[in-house]
């Protein structure tokens, strides 16, 4: 019993009800003048409950709102600190706690779980140098290379303005108007973007980062995460009949798993690049390594298996551990670091201002998103600060005089970056760009099922937008693999003859 009474439960008996402030509750029935009411303002019980229900929702991310996680931990399988000094992969068998979470990325939080879309893929990793978040899908690619392209990306895949309805002629719009987005297109309508569940996709970083060792060397790198549970994919009908049995059915396929001791695991691996590589890549290819919507091919630059990703703990509330999970591709730990590539930067900043907007400007003191090393700087206050983040830091200034307050070690300072004579302009991301040979290298990995499933897919809903936008976009399918556009176009109810006189006329 604590000093109101109340009784803690661990003895069998219920423990007392209180107000927020901890006062006991004698009846839980609304205070009225007669039993017939009205309300009085002194049911200050009441008015707490109603005020905090009011108040429940935090706004709901624009992108991948509808998610669910897990917590677990990462062990190094392989040393490669020649490489990086990152202390997490520093050594075999080193385990790092972590929390994941996946997501759908276009649906409102009330979406069902099995549509076809992109899935995130993001870890946040507790090392002792700090919290390293790796914040990605599980597509190796992305849809758009420019930043500037990706709010109104966004807005194709969201509702239309007026109608309040998602829009197939706006999709298929803003697609064919940008050629880069046709690898991951493709991605999104082969049977990969219709997984499942979570526990049966591959993660990729799809950025190239840098890695930076302790003599001060960088390499770039990509990161994969190979589902160790297989690759399972639905068919469509499947698909639709299991949406209509259950919405949920990813975040209860991974908290089944996980409650009954069957815990997923993803294998860990790195792709590595040299300057010198990368040079000799863009100039044998022409792709920018630092392109989001290219891969670098296995057989150039193989995977390096690193370690192993294990979920084994479901959270206790999914509120406060998974809704305000606040993942960031700005939160690096040394020896891990960014590369050029233009929607990483801009990633850099808009996540973590997100998560200020959405959670609160305090967010990363939250248990989830606190790092389990001490953290030590000179912010200050804001919403919802806790004095425990502070504790015994007496200044909130810098540079100060005072004994034992934090200060910069120069040993963390990373190596420069030669930019060499860069020229400052808003350069060309659309013309002039290779975006159909690792477009059609996928397509003819597939095999003719595959292909006509692909054709079929695209077909029934890019024949919901306008002639002029089919015609744009099967040009691009036509450019990655003639295969590819004349399905398509035949599924569309074309006359191949037809269109190549069209085509003729819209590429000229
Ligand atoms: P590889 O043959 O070495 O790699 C092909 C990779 O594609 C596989 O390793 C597998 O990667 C993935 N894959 C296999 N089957 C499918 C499928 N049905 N749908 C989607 N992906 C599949 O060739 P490259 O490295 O030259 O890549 C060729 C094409 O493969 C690329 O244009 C890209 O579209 C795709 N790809 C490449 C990746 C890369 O990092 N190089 C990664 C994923 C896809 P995984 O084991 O990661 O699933």
């Amino acid at each position: 019993m604590n000093g109101n009474g109340q009784g803690n439960g661990n003895d069998g008996s219920c423990p007392v009800m209180t107000t927020a402030d901890g006062r006991p509750i004698g009846r839980q029935q609304a205070m009225t003048a007669g039993p017939r009411g009205p309300l009085l303002m002194q049911d200050v019980e009441l008015l707490e409950q109603m005020q905090h229900f009011n108040r429940e929702r935090i706004p709901e991310r624009v992108v991948h709102a509808k998610g669910s996680g897990a917590f677990g931990t990462f062990t190094v399988t392989r040393d490669i600190s020649e490489h990086t000094k990152a202390d997490l992969l520093g050594k075999v068998g080193k385990k790092t706690d972590i929390v994941m979470r996946f997501s759908t990325v276009a649906g409102e939080r009330g979406a069902a779980d099995a549509e076809r879309d992109v899935r995130g893929f993001s870890i946040k990793f507790y090392t002792d140098e700090g919290n390293w978040d790796m914040v990605g899908n599980n597509t190796p690619v992305f849809f758009v290379r420019d930043p500037y392209k990706f709010a109104n990306f966004i807005h194709t895949q969201k509702r239309d303005p007026k109608t309040n309805l998602r829009d197939m002629d706006m999709q298929w719009d803003f697609w064919s108007q940008s050629p880069e987005s046709l690898h991951q297109v493709t991605i999104l309508f082969s049977d990969r973007g219709r997984p499942v569940g979570y526990r049966h996709i591959n993660g990729y970083g799809s950025h190239t980062y840098s890695f930076i060792n302790d003599r001060g060397e960088r390499v770039w790198c990509k990161f994969h995460f190979k589902t160790d549970q297989g690759i399972k994919n639905l068919m469509d009908d499947e698909g639709d009949t299991l949406i209509g049995a259950n919405r949920e059915s990813s975040q209860q396929d991974l908290f089944d798993a996980i409650e009954k001791g069957d815990f997923p695991s993803w294998t860990m691996k790195v792709q590595l690049m040299t300057q010198a590589q990368a040079d000799g890549f863009e100039k044998s290819t022409g792709w920018n390594p630092f392109d989001l919507t290219k891969v670098w091919p296995h057989a150039e630059f193989p995977l390096i298996e690193v370690g192993k990703v294990e979920l084994n703990r479901n959270p206790d509330n999914y509120h406060a551990e998974i809704e305000q999970a606040s993942f960031s591709p700005s939160a690096f730990v040394p020896g891990i670091g960014p590369s050029p590539d233009k929607m990483l930067q801009a990633r850099l900043m808009s996540y973590a201002d997100a998560h200020r907007h959405r959670v609160g400007n305090n967010y990363q003191q939250l248990p989830v998103n606190k790092p389990k090393c001490p953290v030590m700087h000179y912010q200050r206050d804001g919403q919802m600060a806790t004095a425990d983040s502070y504790k015994a830091m007496t200044a909130n200034y810098y540079p100060n005089t005072r004994d034992a307050m934090p200060k910069p070690a120069e040993k963390f300072h990373d190596p420069a970056w030669d930019l060499g004579s860069a020229i400052v302009d808003r350069f060309d991301s659309e013309n002039d760009h290779d975006d159909f040979t690792q477009a059609g290298n996928l397509y003819r990995m597939f095999d003719d099922a595959e292909r006509d499933r692909l054709a079929t897919r695209i077909a029934g809903v890019l024949g919901q937008a306008r002639d002029q936008v089919q015609m744009l976009q099967l040009c691009h399918f036509f450019r990655a693999d003639e295969d590819y556009g004349k399905r398509v176009a035949t599924k569309l109810g074309f006359d191949l003859n037809e269109l190549m006189e069209r085509m003729g006329a819209v590429t000229t």
